[in-house]
């Protein structure tokens, strides 16, 4: 990249609230459905007569979001229409928040960690507003589903604080755990529940960022769906303004918006901004203001569960993990959670750690797999952790026994009993064989004596083969030791 220039980048994340029973205006069940068109209200449609009733679960989960960033909350709620037609939009507007009067929160600021270090963005406000319903394409017609209809939707809004694409992609990653850990959302880009518009613009280096007329022309790219889009999009659209800058055709370009085409690998003009849309916003007189009480905002200042920074500190300080450990530990919820219930079980911190974080982890990514998707509970990771500290499975078979559950959704106990893998820990079961095995190495043992001492590895291999693996391969070596001495 072009040195003389400075990336401001600014983001508008959408992202549905997937932790109501219902939706933000309706009565339908806010859930998935294989089966379009099953969780749907007449309001969800559009007939006419129905009227909206706002979620109060919708508004406490959204007033949380706003607290966690620091932002500054409205002393009454209203909700606006915001007017544009689509046939998946049916009644012809969207219930939303503008600025004014007062969405779910205003001017906040986020800390968050990239590559290391500590950087702050501002945040220009948060609202609840209701999702659209999704279309489909198949050739030559369209389906609709209005599944989504409804779904309450937070729509966080930055200023242009970030400088690059790794820091614009770690302030998501935070975001999306904030919403993971606080039980707000499942934040899930894979089910569509994520999706972000992306501002863009370069500036001289040398002057000052501070002022916005400094600021070069804005260039919006909409609806990137995945965290690799936003980062693939980004980059290319800095490397196309510095070439303009080059061709000395910067100048010229208009303030506009554009999408980031996946299969092209660029972003591709929509329009400008003098065809951009009035939406003709209005306060929605269907929903008188209500009142947001400081007990109620105290309450659920209160109720914020831990987030993932707060663990992160405690595993290090309490826990004395590594920080590399806990990094990994936090970074999604569901391993998180699973750790501190294998915990529960009694395993020491650093032993589950060492379980969870390195080997299954890394035996889940060789899987495809998620921890959602596994048969495997942290009782049952217990277990096996155990036979292995006891002694009963060696190191080795229960990172195999691990694979072989994680694979085939098996009990770990089970997969230890089908195969017959325990190890043999009983000095005289060891003693027997390691007898057998001088026994049929007399020219070892004549080695061993001359004073060729590393002779022993050999006959602890021997032991192992007669045994398959299972004798414990301290013992073995203890009592081999021992005899030889003796002899
Ligand atoms: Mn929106």
């Amino acid at each position: 990249m072009d040195n003389n220039y400075k990336v401001l980048i600014g983001l508008e994340m959408h992202c549905e609230i997937s932790e109501t029973n219902t939706k933000v205006f309706s009565s339908a069940r806010n859930s998935y459905s294989d089966v379009p068109n099953s969780n749907i209200r007449p309001v969800d449609m559009a007939f006419p007569g129905t009227l909206p009733v706002v979620n109060k679960e919708a508004v406490k989960k959204a007033l949380m979001a706003s607290i966690i960033l620091n932002c500054k909350q409205p002393e009454y709620m209203y909700f606006e229409r915001k007017n544009y037609y689509y046939p998946d939009l049916p009644k012809g507007f969207q219930i939303t928040q503008e600025t004014k009067p007062a969405p779910v929160g205003i001017y906040g600021k986020l800390k968050f960690d990239c590559n290391g270090e500590e950087k702050e963005v501002r945040i220009n406000n948060i609202h609840l507003e209701e999702d659209a319903a999704s279309t489909d394409h198949y050739g030559s017609y369209s389906t609709i589903d209005y599944n989504r209809a409804g779904v309450p939707l937070l729509e966080l809004v930055t200023y242009p604080d970030l400088h690059s694409a790794d820091e614009a992609v770690a302030f998501l990653e935070t975001m999306r755990s904030i919403y993971q850990y606080a039980g707000i959302s499942e934040a899930d880009s894979k089910k569509g529940q994520i999706r972000c518009d992306v501002n863009v613009s370069i500036m001289d280096k040398d002057k000052d960022e501070s002022l916005e007329e400094n600021w070069g022309t804005k260039v919006e790219i909409k609806n990137v769906n995945s965290f690799g889009g936003v980062r693939d999009a980004i980059n290319y659209e800095i490397e196309r303004q510095i070439e303009l800058k080059h061709t000395g055709k910067y100048d010229e370009m208009e303030q506009q918006t554009r999408r980031w085409d996946e299969e092209l690998g660029e972003t591709v003009y929509m329009r400008s901004k003098v065809d951009a849309i009035d939406y003709k916003y209005f306060v929605e007189p269907n929903i008188p203001k209500f009142k947001i009480s400081n007990s109620w905002l105290e309450k659920i200042r209160q109720n914020i569960p831990e987030l993932a920074s707060e663990r992160k500190e405690k595993y290090m300080n309490k826990l004395e993990l590594s920080e590399y450990d806990a990094t990994i530990l936090v970074k999604e919820k569901s391993v998180s959670d699973f750790f501190e219930d294998v915990l529960k079980e009694g395993i020491e911190p650093k032993i589950a750690s060492n379980w969870i974080s390195s080997i299954m982890l890394g035996n889940l990514n060789k899987l495809e797999k998620e921890i959602k998707d596994i048969s495997l509970t942290p009782k049952m990771l217990a277990e096996l952790i155990t036979k292995v500290t006891k002694g009963d499975v060696s190191i080795k078979q229960g990172k195999e026994v691990l694979l072989k559950s994680l694979e085939e959704d098996l009990d770990p106990i089970k997969v230890i009993d089908d195969l017959g893998i325990k190890q043999i820990g009983s000095l005289d079961e060891i003693k027997k064989i390691v007898l057998e095995v001088l026994e049929e190495q007399p020219n070892a043992i004549d080695q061993y004596k001359n004073g060729k001492t590393n002779i022993i590895d050999f006959l602890v291999g021997q032991v192992m083969k007669k045994t398959k693996g299972r004798a414990n391969p301290s013992t073995t070596y203890d009592l081999l030791k021992q005899e030889l001495e003796n002899r």
